[in-house]
């Protein structure tokens, strides 16, 4: 019996295979499942029109079984088997016009390895876990069988074995390599692992997937008990159960299916202890037909925010899950929705050739993109309570979205998200502020800080809310830059009360204030140069009502801003954010008893003028959140003024 020698292509790969120190060794037993599944498609196909076959849909199955003994795994399937020519050109070669461009990829760097857990790579990866394997196998009409033999690159050989008492089919036996100090290749013989496996990979295959497994029951023994009656015990038997479920609940009638169910299968999938917020169901037909299932999950993953977190959603084709996780189905900023697609356009050869595939992706992705988009809006408007558990979990990545798509993705984005009113003293959305908004009222008032008690307290702050128009208090470091990328809502411009004109002022204000700015030009010159550099201008302010003064910023870049580029270069080093700083604005109030002691000072002493400037400046960075440059040098200022 000659030994054949592999196609120096398929032997590249099997020895990648054989050497593999890939983490997904597990994928072997959903390669060889659907390899089965699509043998027992392909004799069930011909049982319809040849009734020669004698079997009937129910007597299909899938076999699966451990010998701990001999350390084997053998699945086995009555599906349509191999010829000796076939089982020639189907395991001496990998036949798929994929296999150069996924053999290219491994070969570039040993992080594409990883494309072996999510493109699927047929029967080779049985010699991740296999010292040897074998396949018997016979064909549909054939009188005799074959028998494939290999233990890895050196070759394999096929011979003919005479088995007439078996029907059309295939085993395939694994003699599982040896344990090693990394690998314990013994837990593929466990019940459990098979099991778990078996529901993790294949649980939607549609053929049964069958396996002994153990279970207890309890008999009675001859012996009496005190009472008279039989003493029990428990005994141990087996049991052949069909291990996979085979109708997943995406594809059963909407209403055949309970939302308690929905949130069940989703806890169980997705490993979440707390009720999706929101279940959505996709059946999709046209250029692309799916069904897809999708949560909208009610809290984040302990690792949401972190490197380590996945996102994506399942893929499954014809019932075998593909992928685990998709991220090509779903847009970044919805990168919490967890779910399940499936698609029979992808049957067959989307594992294998999942890049020609791109197009169908991206249909797919924008249908489920808008699906998700209008699910939120409808969760906000009919349920708030929900949409703010949602929101508190997830609204920062909405956030992210529209600051890191530069307003691309502004239209679908803007009208999810929420901001802190400071009048209802919650989050609501920018239309319902709009839709509070007196008639008078123009724009959209925005204060960026630390926290909402801060901010409330903003010297800027009261006079609009004395006019009865509410403010929203920005508290996430992202929010300015989101409400810059927005620019309006509905027509409506935001403007920021602490740099901003915010236009409250009559006519008749605006002249009289600027009559005092010119009647005061020479103190206010005064006080910008003695503060020597430190604000570009010094304003007579309106928007003061019983604060003394308050800072601002002109230009490109506010307070708030500058403050993020300082613990952006905190974190990260460098000096990249150095020239990131606002244009600070000195604004004081003419109305304030402080005014006019400083003015005092400035006709009679100019020193004494210098340093209440120094301190007015103080009081207005204090005010703004922004730390004193010399806090001790601050103190020292103040006491000299107050006690000599
Ligand atoms: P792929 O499934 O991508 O074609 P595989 O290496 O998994 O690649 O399998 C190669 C071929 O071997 C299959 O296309 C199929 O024709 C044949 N084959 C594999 N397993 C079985 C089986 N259990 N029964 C019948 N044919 C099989």
């Amino acid at each position: 019996m000659a030994k054949r020698q592999f196609k120096s292509e398929s032997k590249r790969l099997l020895e990648l295979m054989i050497n593999s120190i890939y983490t997904h060794k597990e994928i072997f037993l959903r390669e060889l499942i659907s390899n089965a599944s699509d043998a027992i498609d392909k004799l069930c196909y011909i049982s319809l029109t040849d009734d020669k076959v004698g079997l009937t849909r129910d007597d299909f199955k899938i076999t699966i079984v451990a010998d701990k003994e001999k350390r084997t795994l053998t699945i086995s399937d009555n599906g349509v088997g191999m010829t000796a020519d076939e089982l020639e050109s189907n395991l001496g070669v990998i036949a798929r016009s994929g296999s150069l461009k996924f053999k290219k990829e491994m070969d570039d760097t040993a992080e594409d390895i990883d494309i072996i857990g999510q493109f699927g790579v047929g029967f080779y990866s049985a010699f991740m876990v296999a010292a040897k394997v074998t396949v018997v196998t016979r064909a549909y009409g054939e009188d005799n069988a074959s028998k494939w033999e290999s233990k890895g690159a050196d070759g394999y050989t096929i011979t003919s074995v005479d088995c007439e008492h078996r029907g059309p089919g295939t085993e395939i036996v694994i003699d599982l390599k040896e344990n090693t100090e990394e690998e314990n290749y013994d837990t593929y013989l466990e019940e459990y692992t098979l099991t778990s496996l078996i529901k993790k990979y294949s649980d939607y295959v549609r053929w049964p997937i069958v396996m002994d497994v153990t279970k207890s029951r309890q008999v009675e023994t001859d012996e009496v008990d005190d009472d008279g009656n039989k003493k029990k015990e428990w005994e141990d038997y087996t049991e052949t159960e069909v291990i996979n479920s085979r109708v997943p609940i995406w594809q059963r009638p909407k209403n055949e299916v309970t939302d308690e169910e929905c949130a069940e299968f989703y806890k169980e999938k997705f490993f979440d202890q707390t009720d999706p917020v929101s279940v959505l169901r996709v059946s999709a037909e046209g250029l692309v037909s799916y069904k897809a299932m999708l949560f909208i999950p009610g809290a984040a993953p302990f690792d949401y925010f972190t490197r380590e977190f996945k996102a994506g959603l399942q893929l499954y084709s014809s019932g075998i899950m593909i992928m685990e996780h998709c991220s090509d189905l779903l847009p970044e900023h919805f990168r919490f929705v967890r779910g399940v697609v499936d698609s029979q356009d992808f049957s067959l050869n989307i594992s294998r050739e999942m890049l020609q595939h791109d197009r169908q992706l991206k249909v797919i992705r924008t249908n489920i993109e808008k699906r998700i988009k209008t699910e939120l809006k409808k969760l906000m408007e009919s349920d708030m309570d929900k949409y703010r558990l949602f929101y508190k979990a997830f609204g920062v990545q909405l956030k992210y979205g529209i600051a890191n798509g530069y307003g691309m993705n502004r239209d679908l984005l803007a009208d999810l998200l929420m901001f802190y009113s400071s009048s209802a003293e919650k989050l609501i959305p920018i239309a319902d502020y709009i839709k509070d908004m007196p008639e008078e009222q123009k724009f959209i008032y925005y204060a960026s800080g630390e926290n909402i008690a801060l901010l409330d307290k903003l010297p800027q702050a009261e006079q609009v809310r004395d006019k009865g128009f509410d403010i929203f208090y920005l508290t996430d470091e992202v929010d300015e830059f989101v409400i810059r990328m927005l620019g309006k809502f509905e027509e409506k411009d935001f403007r920021s009360v602490v740099d901003g004109d915010l236009e409250l002022d009559t006519d008749e204000d605006k002249k009289e204030i600027e009559q005092q700015e010119s009647d005061n030009k020479d103190v206010l010159d005064f006080v910008r140069d003695s503060l020597d550099g430190k604000v570009a201008a010094v304003r007579l302010s309106t928007k003061l009502k019983s604060h003394p003064v308050s800072l601002a910023a002109q230009g490109e870049i506010s307070l708030e801003m500058e403050r993020y580029f300082k613990s952006m270069q905190a974190q990260q080093g460098g000096d990249m954010f150095g020239e990131m700083k606002a244009q600070r604005v000195l604004e004081l109030n003419v109305n304030h008893p402080s005014f006019t002691v400083l003015k005092d000072a400035f006709e009679n002493n100019k020193e004494k003028a210098a340093k209440y400037a120094e301190v007015l400046y103080g009081q207005a960075l204090l005010s703004a959140g922004v730390p004193l440059e010399d806090p001790s040098e601050f103190s020292e200022l103040v006491s000299s003024l107050l006690f000599g």
